[in-house]
């Protein structure tokens, strides 16, 4: 089943969600589709059947790749928002949350190298020296080069307080980097020249814990002041995983100095090195929820070109065997992946929305980066959760031939089942949403939040869409004690941290109702004046079903939020 990039569904997400008018999108859009389905895609099965491999100490990517990222990176994708300044298009980031859509559900594991570069532009810029900047960020911004991030070891994963990499000074303002990191993406690889690893390590006499980690970069290869690469680095890949999917992308164990120390040099500040990563984890985490996103509209596509196609059955009143899709058990489940992956897309292009607002300044500016940064764990959990669901709701409709390889359909489950685990798992996300951005000291915007469901409720009341109103006000009133309860639990910890995954899931749940509420107003409206596009139908549909099958089971996941003294029991 060819991928057809959803163009008009994120053109149309993009207007409603994040105020990217259609003028503003005319030509990226249908140009990244394009390059997505003619030379992404094909490459996304092979791909996973070669897998990326270690061949005589060196990582080879599936046959083709190298070419296809000098393709992809030449034609300038890697910088659709990245600075002017550096070489990119300095276009918003809601435009490269859409580009980003469309490269990953052609091919996730190719996508997924891009994503740590592009972070790792955001942290160079923000917390790098002028001397660091001039040198690396215009061949990252290009593409020429690609970055990565180290951050796990094997007795640090979620705790990266536990993390033992060193780096001592070597007094000549660079350090010799000492330490094994596991799991790295794209450490190692054949698609470019260099690579920049983005390295946590401590510096000597370092406090314990978090407050004691550095930032390092640490090249591949050694680069001269002309720009000309120089001697190999004291860093080595020592091994590939092999695991359940993303077969393509190259996942390494990665040793640092094992000779003399490889050499680095510090970014940001000392100790200050995991507010650094952060800046490059939140991109990373919004695009980790948009792949969730992006693969359950790859599955949905898949799913529903198979149930036009098999026959299996008499659907209700008719006298022949009839495609699957007739099936209502089957039409439920269709309509199910539809409205989720519509609910994600809804979420991340908020996101993105209020980090470009964010990144404009000005007044309303900092409100904005409080939103992008109380939107992100939300955006990167659900749609990762929904991710799997919609995949393995695919597997489903494909029946047998859904668990077998032969229709794709179980590649995408096994590609989709990483991104709860990666970039913080899904469990973190949600103690981060509830401890450090909803009860934030001083932070009103979960409420603020609620505010604006109930003005979307009169909105859809206006609109003449009363059921969705009446969802939206459900879903105020819920998340409302929700909340309420956090606030008078907050001195209570054992209890925030039990109910903090259905918190977050109750909370994407609510802002997903009134954002496709919205949509389903725009659509209304347009319908009404005489516009008839089948995106327009789809966006009523989406939210009735979604309204109808997620925002009512909201009573009963506020009662899970507010019981879980159970916990104490288990342990
Ligand atoms: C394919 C792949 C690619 C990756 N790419 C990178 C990369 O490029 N760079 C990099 O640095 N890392 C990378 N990782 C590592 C990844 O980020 C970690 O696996 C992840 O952060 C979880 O750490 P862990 O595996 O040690 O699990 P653990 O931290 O051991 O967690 C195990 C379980 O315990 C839960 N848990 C742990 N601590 C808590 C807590 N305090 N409260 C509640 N629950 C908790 C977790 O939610 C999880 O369910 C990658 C991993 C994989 C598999």
């Amino acid at each position: 089943m060819p991928y057809r990039a959803p163009v008009d569904a994120v053109r149309f997400s993009l207007d409603v969600h994040a105020g990217l008018t259609p003028d503003r999108s005319e030509g990226i859009l249908e140009e990244a589709a394009r390059f997505a389905e003619e030379r992404l895609a094909p490459g996304n099965r092979p791909g996973d059947r070669q897998g990326s491999r270690m061949e005589a100490g060196a990582v080879v990517t599936p046959e083709g790749w190298p070419a296809l990222y000098r393709e992809w990176a030449g034609s300038g994708w890697n910088s659709v928002d990245m600075p002017e300044e550096w070489g990119g298009m300095g276009l918003p980031t809601r435009l490269a949350t859409a580009t980003m859509e469309f490269w990953t559900s052609a091919c996730m594991a190719f996508a997924l190298g891009p994503v740590l570069t592009q972070g790792a532009v955001d942290t160079l810029e923000i917390h790098g020296s002028a001397a660091l900047k001039g040198m690396y960020l215009p061949r990252l911004v290009s593409g020429e080069w690609t970055a990565t991030m180290n951050l796990t070891e094997p007795q640090a994963g979620s705790d990266l307080g536990l993390l033992r990499s060193k780096a001592e000074p070597a007094g000549d303002g660079t350090y010799r980097i000492r330490g094994s990191k596991i799991f790295i993406t794209y450490g190692e690889h054949d698609l470019t020249e260099n690579i920049l690893h983005l390295v946590l390590a401590r510096l000597p006499g370092a406090p314990e814990g978090t407050k004691g980690i550095s930032l390092f970069l640490v090249p591949k290869f050694l680069v001269h002041a002309d720009g000309t690469l120089g001697a190999r680095n004291d860093v080595a890949c020592t091994g590939l995983e092999h695991k359940l999917g993303i077969h393509g992308s190259p996942t390494c164990s990665m040793a640092f100095g094992q000779g003399a120390g490889a050499i680095g040099w510090l970014v940001g500040e000392p100790h200050r090195g995991l507010a650094c990563m952060f800046t490059m984890m939140n991109k990373a985490r919004l695009f980790t929820g948009l792949q969730g996103v992006a693969i359950a509209e790859r599955a949905f596509q898949h799913a529903l070109a198979f149930a036009r196609e098999r026959k299996q059955g008499r659907a209700p009143g008719t006298r022949q065997t009839s495609p699957i899709i007739d099936h209502p058990d089957v039409q439920r489940n269709l309509l199910r992946m539809r409205a989720l992956t519509a609910a994600g897309r809804a979420l991340a292009h908020r996101a993105a929305a209020a980090i470009d607002r964010a990144r404009e300044g000005g007044p309303g500016g900092e409100e904005a980066g409080e939103r992008a940064a109380l939107l992100t764990p939300i955006v990167k959990a659900y749609c990762s959760d929904l991710g799997c669901e919609v995949t393995s709701l695919g597997v489903q409709i494909h029946g047998g031939m859904g668990y077998v390889e032969e229709t794709g359909a179980a590649q995408l489950f096994r590609d989709a089942r990483i991104t709860p685990i990666y970039e913080g798992t899904n469990g973190i996300q949600a103690i981060d949403l509830v401890l450090r951005k909803v009860l934030r000291p001083g932070s009103g915007l979960a409420e603020v939040m609620i505010a604006e469901l109930a003005a979307t409720a009169a909105a859809a009341r206006s609109a003449g869409l009363p059921r969705l109103a009446e969802a939206c006000s459900d879903a105020g009133s819920v998340l409302a004690e929700a909340i309420e309860w956090l606030r008078q639990n907050a001195g209570a910890p054992e209890r925030l941290l039990g109910s903090a995954t259905p918190f977050l899931r109750l909370f994407a749940t609510g802002l997903t109702t009134g954002f496709l509420t919205e949509a389903a107003i725009v659509a209304a409206r347009r319908r009404a004046a005489g516009q008839d596009l089948a995106i327009y139908r789809q966006a009523l549909d989406d939210a009735r079903y979604y309204t109808e099958n997620e925002t009512v089971l909201m009573p009963g996941m506020g009662r899970i939020v507010m019981q879980s003294e159970i916990l104490a029991e288990f342990a």
